[in-house]
């Protein structure tokens, strides 16, 4: 079956992302504009996933628990799991892996922690803007650990992507499909044979996208779309 996805979204709890993104906000929108999947991807938090989680499967969405990890190597990948205790578990390993740095919300912005009526119910309170002291090699392993999958973001970005950090895609990392920028030029050898993904890295509400990347899954699942993004099927 075809679905219309945006597996990459920030919630409040970003620094940069907007404070009108709101669990309600982001799952609404995404409803109103016909997606049928969806993931809510911060900056090294799941603090917003299991809220975004339940009001998505109240209004019929299929959630993806996500994340996008910032490497040592300074490179953002998007981490994707079947169920939202197995982003939680991943979550308490990845902990060791923070700069304690507190975050300044002046500068920074907020990182708000919502709850299922949008109520601010905390601020996470390291800066989540810095990078992990984690590999990419080594979140791979993590990711795996818990059945999840990763995917380098906006590989073809100037900015924070493994192409551009890198040069190249590791061949020992297990990756199968890597997310595309829409506005920025790709040079597809960098790619072959992998497959791709667009979304909208949306950190203001204007930005979801609309219904216009489909995949095709073999059921409206979780696991179907890790099955998918791990090349599977
Ligand atoms: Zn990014
Ligand atoms: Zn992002």
């Amino acid at each position: 079956m075809k679905l219309f996805y945006d597996l990459h979204i920030h919630s409040c709890v970003s620094p940069c992302g907007d404070d009108e993104m709101t669990p309600n906000n982001i799952v609404n929108m995404a409803y109103i504009k016909g997606l049928d999947v969806i993931s809510v991807t911060d900056h090294n938090t799941v603090a917003n996933v299991e809220v975004v989680s339940q009001l998505a499967k109240k209004r019929g969405l299929l959630f993806i628990p996500g994340i996008e990890v910032q490497t040592k190597e300074e490179v953002h990948i998007l981490c994707y799991f079947p169920r939202t205790d197995l982003i939680g578990l991943f979550d308490s390993e990845l902990a060791s892996f923070r700069t304690p740095i507190k975050n300044n919300s002046k500068i920074f912005g907020n990182q708000w922690i919502m709850d299922e009526e949008d109520a601010i119910v905390g601020e996470v309170e390291h800066a989540l803007i810095m990078s992990l002291n984690i590999s990419i090699e080594a979140l791979e392993k993590l990711v795996k650990k818990y059945k999840g999958v990763i995917v380098p973001a906006h590989v073809n970005k100037l900015a924070n992507s493994i192409l551009v950090n890198l040069g190249f895609i590791p061949n020992d990392l297990d990756i199968h499909t890597v997310e595309i920028h829409d506005k920025s030029p790709l040079n597809e050898n960098l790619v072959k044979g992998y497959k791709q993904i667009f979304n909208s890295d949306a950190h203001y509400l204007k930005d979801i996208h609309e219904p216009m990347q489909t995949f095709d899954l073999y059921e409206k699942s979780c696991e179907a779309v890790i099955d998918y993004l791990a090349g599977k099927v």
